[in-house]
Order: structure tokens, then sequence, then C-alpha cells
């Protein structure tokens, strides 16, 4: 990356996005949290506007870009969590189809992912293993024609609406990473049953379920990847996406420092604005600080995924960009929560769901402390 400036398209779809966000979905936003109804209208929305498509590949009509998709992540972070979710919870099943995926499953698959016309959820999760991700027990039994799944998922976001789930299980119960292989089910067949959705903290407006799966067939062209290669398939897959779940934090911090510097310079403590106060202004100098920083190594991670960067090379930056945005997300709401005072704590103001929404980020696609594995493993053997 020789420059940390967006291009001419990209200034483009950000302020598209910014438009877009503040008419269109600021007046949404609260209200998808507190119903936790799936935001149909805000799908349609982004569909209309054609933004699935941007990390897809050019014959996808995408612009094949990580960094154009981690700029309108933000900007619509920036105003509601659960509108940028829509797009991340279809890039990451792109992302391992993209991968791991035949030409067959490619045609299939991508057109419509791209443009929305299709759904997805990638399912992973078990009740007895989530950051253990060899440790899953879902079994897929080799059958003629196909293979058998059973055994049960959880917090499969998005699942319950999606067309097809790109579900990991074991092939090979004895072994631990080489074991895994990757499914695509699609809905509607036999013995795969999708349960009540998670009553969650945050991110509330996109479901998360469980599944069950019970004696449930899936033909042999739906395995992704060859056999036994799953886990490097799910890897790559969250390789490419972490940058963009570094982007969420980074809107979700910018969105919480806007709401925060707002209030500050309305609110009046001891005969003045609180803004006027330095022991504020430096709270709101440390947040500006850390967003600036974390956006530039999220952009970095992205730019390091388009330029061809993979597999073991790119998961010590993606998983940087991750960590440091989301654990920035998480400091910069705390900050602006106390900045409201007791506003903050109230259901009638929008900061609380921010930082909900924040301490999600720390979990999700790998939680922080697997984050900082990868990263020390990377330290450990190269510097
Ligand atoms: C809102 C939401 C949506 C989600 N959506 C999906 C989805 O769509 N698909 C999907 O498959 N999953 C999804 N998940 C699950 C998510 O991926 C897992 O929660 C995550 O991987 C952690 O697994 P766990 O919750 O089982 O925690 P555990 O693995 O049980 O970990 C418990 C604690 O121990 C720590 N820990 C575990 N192992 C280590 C270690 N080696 N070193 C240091 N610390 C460790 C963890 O960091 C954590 O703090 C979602 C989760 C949430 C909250």
């Amino acid at each position: 990356m020789t420059s940390f400036r967006l291009d001419e398209s990209q200034r483009l779809l950000q302020d598209t996005v910014r438009r877009f966000a503040r008419e269109k979905v600021a007046p949404r936003a609260q209200a998808i949290d507190e119903t936790a109804e799936y935001p149909q209208d805000m799908f349609d929305a982004l569909k209309e506007l054609g933004l699935f498509s941007i990390p897809f590949p050019e014959q996808y009509g995408g612009a094949n870009s990580v960094l154009s998709a981690c700029v309108a992540v933000e900007e619509l972070g920036r105003i509601c969590y659960n509108t940028a979710y829509l797009l991340i919870v279809q890039w990451v099943p792109f992302g391992a189809i993209l991968a791991g995926g035949t030409e067959e499953q490619k045609q299939r698959f991508l057109p419509g992912l791209a443009d929305g016309t299709l759904r997805s959820a990638i399912s992973v999760t078990e009740p007895g293993a989530g950051s253990d991700v060899a440790g899953i027990t879902t079994r897929a039994e080799k059958v003629a024609g196909g293979y058998k799944l059973n055994g049960s998922k959880f917090f499969a976001t998005n699942s319950s609406i999606a067309d097809f789930v790109i579900v990991a299980a074991k092939t090979d119960p004895t072994l631990r990473h080489s074991g895994v292989s990757v499914f695509i089910l699609e809905k509607g067949i036999e013995g795969f049953e999708i349960g009540p959705s998670e009553r969650k903290l945050g991110s509330r407006g996109v479901p998360s379920s469980p599944i069950y799966l019970s004696d449930c067939f899936v033909p042999e062209a739906n395995r992704l990847g060859p056999e036994g290669e799953g886990f490097a398939l799910v890897m790559e897959a969250f390789n490419k996406s972490r940058a963009i779940i570094g982007a969420r934090g980074v809107g979700l911090a910018q969105g919480a420092l806007d709401l925060a510097t707002d209030y500050a310079r309305e609110r009046e403590a001891f005969g003045q604005g609180v803004a006027s106060f330095q022991g504020v202004q430096w709270m709101l100098a440390d947040m500006a600080t850390k967003i600036e920083a974390a956006r530039l190594l999220v952009y970095k991670a992205a730019a390091e995924a388009d330029a061809g960067v993979k597999g073991k090379e790119l998961a010590p930056i993606a998983a940087m960009a991750k960590l440091f945005a989301t654990d920035i997300a998480m400091e910069v709401a705390t900050d602006a929560v106390q900045l409201f005072g007791c506003s903050g704590i109230s259901k009638d103001n929008r900061i609380e769901q921010y930082f909900r929404d924040a301490k999600v980020l720390q979990i999700i696609e790998g939680t922080n402390q697997i984050q900082r594995n990868i990263i020390g493993k990377h330290v450990v053997k190269t510097y």
C-alpha cells in the first residue's frame, strides 16, 4: 500500500453510503434494535443500491475490493450496527465459496449473493465448541451419493433468513483440524431444522439461531472444498472478512464519538458547556485519535487482502485489524456512555446501543483472545 488515501470511486462510495445511512437508515436504527425484528426494508434498500456485490470479483458485478467493502461498512456501522451486519453476513459465505467452491458452485451461488437474490449464513459454532473449531462434534458420515449430517449448532447468524447455510462438520471424528469438512445446506432439505432466535444483548437486528441436523442428507456436489480441508477454508474466509469486522468497529466507534461530541456541546454543567472542560476535551481527543489509528490498521489489512496477500501471510495483519478496531470500539463506546452521564444509561438515548453492540464485536469471528493467539504465534516465529 503506497497511499492511505481512498481513490475516487471509493470516495464516491463513501459519500453515497454516508448520505443513505443518514437519510434512510438513521430513522430506523433504534427500532431495529428495540424490536429485534429482521430489517427487511434495509435489506431491500441495500440490494437496490447494489452494495452486496462490493467485494465480489468484477465478473459478479463487484468492485473486487475489501477496502471498498470496509468503507461501506464503516459508514453504515456509524449509524446502525444491524444494517452494516446485513452486508457482512452475506460476505463471509461469499469468501468461503470463492476460496473453496467448484466452478459449478460459484455459478450456482455467487451471482445470487452478489445481487441479493440469495441470502446465506455460516455455521461453525456449537454449544460445546466455539473458539476450538477443530473440536466440533457435528458428524458428516459418508453415504452413497453424499453425506449424512447429525449434530447441533448455535449462534448461526442469519440462518433463519438464509436460502442456504454453510455448515462445518467432522468427516473424520478421530482427527482434529483435518477432520473438518464444509457443506452447503439448502433451505428445506430433510433433517435440517432451525431453532428459535437467541435473545441477545447486542447485534439484535440480525437473528442468530441454533441448527439441528438429524440424518440430514447432503449430496456430494454440495461439499465445499476437498474432504478434510474445511478448517483451512473457513479460516481463509475469516482472514478476508476480519478487516471488514474491524471496519464495523471503526464505524461504531466513530458513531459513538459523533453522539458524545454533540451531547458534550449541548450539555451544561457549572454554568458552562461540558465540551469546554479540558478533561472532557482530552477524552474526546483520545477517542478520535484511537479511531484514526484503528481506521489506518483496518485499511492496511484490507489493502493487503486486495493486493492478493492470503493464508498465513494475511492472518496476522487481519487479526490485528479485527482485534485493535473492536477493542477501540469497546473503549470509545464506554467513554461515550461516560460522557452522557446518567443519560447514557437511558434507553431513550442511542449511545447505550453502541455500548452493547461493541461487546459483541469483541466476541464474533474469533474472540479477541483468539486474535491475540494468532498474532502472538506470528510474533514468536518471525520477530
Ligand atoms: C452475535 C453473535 C453472532 C455470532 N454468529 C455466528 C455465526 O454466524 N456463525 C458461527 O459459526 N458462530 C457465530 N457466533 C459464535 C462466535 O463465533 C463464538 O461465540 C466465538 O467463536 C467464541 O466461541 P464461544 O462463544 O464458544 O467461546 P469459548 O470458545 O467457549 O470461549 C470462552 C472464553 O474463553 C476464551 N478462550 C477460549 N479459548 C482460548 C484460548 N485458546 N486462549 C485464550 N482464550 C481462550 C474465549 O476468548 C472466551 O473469552 C456468533 C456469536 C455472537 C455473539
